[in-house]
């Protein structure tokens, strides 16, 4: 490992988290020939093939491809939920695979934040709780996690709601909080898959609109899995999978 490597790594991993934004002139994330093969033999399933990708910091990147063309697979080592079977991912210079299950879990619950399709809330547990459980995992004091929760529950027009429960919610809501809980530990990297798939039309340019403000506004990373072209078009960027490969990367509203 280089000096420079060694302390990319430490930095990544040094809690609290370092102030300021994502160092610009580097991507935030990159693969490098990223392939992942399940099963062995004659039953092994390439689902992803030496894919390179970069994404820079304050991109929004939406992800489109058919059914079993490597999207949740690349989500999964995106989020750091697995590692490629061969190839690199690097993020902020860091690679991904050389680290322990431990520090990809502080990776996970300092830099990035995750948004579903089925929201994946607390049923019984109020909206202001279900937003503070990432920092319950950061072990952040009572007044802390309560002051932060309710900001993110207001970034997402939800004053008022703290102490709901998910069922006395709408979908739309939901998926606000949802968006909360992801972003109230000021993630780098916002991960969504499929999060207007449960939602009507209306409901789902307002959570469009809500990502679109967070990415602005805050210059936080977005990518986005989903199967609508409506909703795709407010990325900045389009990334086609077909087979395991990219088949297309480009701007929103130019050659895709
Ligand atoms: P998508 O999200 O685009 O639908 P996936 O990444 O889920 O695609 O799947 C890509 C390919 O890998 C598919 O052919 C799928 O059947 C296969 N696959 C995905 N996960 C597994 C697994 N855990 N074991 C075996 N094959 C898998």
């Amino acid at each position: 490992m280089t000096a420079a490597t060694a302390s990319a790594k430490n930095a990544l991993l040094t809690w609290p988290r370092p102030a300021g934004p994502d160092p610009a002139g580097q991507p935030l994330l990159e693969f490098r020939q990223v392939s992942k093969i399940y099963g062995t033999g004659t039953a092994a399933m390439r689902a992803l093939d030496g894919v390179d990708l970069r994404i820079s910091p304050g991109e929004f990147v939406a992800v489109m491809g058919p059914s079993g063309s490597g999207k949740s697979t690349a989500m999964n080592i995106l989020g750091c939920l697995d590692t490629p079977s061969a190839g690199s991912y690097l993020f902020r210079g860091v690679a991904v695979e050389t680290l322990s299950h431990d520090q990809r879990a502080r990776l996970r619950r300092h830099y990035l934040g995750f948004v579903f399709q089925g929201f994946n809330l607390l049923n019984r547990t109020s909206a202001l709780e279900n937003v503070e459980l990432p920092l319950i995992y950061r072990r952040a004091p009572r007044t802390e996690r309560h002051a932060r929760a309710r900001a993110a529950l207001a970034q997402v027009g939800l004053t008022g709601w703290e102490g709901h429960t998910p069922g006395e919610l709408s979908g739309g809501q939901q998926q606000r909080v949802a968006i909360a809980r992801a972003i109230v530990t000021e993630p780098s990297l916002l991960l969504a898959d499929e999060p207007t798939g449960n939602l009507d039309t209306a409901r789902s340019h307002e959570v469009m609109d809500l990502l679109v403000g967070l990415n602005r506004d805050q210059g936080i990373t977005v990518l986005m899995v989903t199967h609508e072209a409506e909703m795709a078009a407010y990325a900045h960027r389009i990334i086609h999978f077909r087979d395991g490969r990219v088949a297309d990367d480009g701007r929103a509203g130019g050659s895709v």
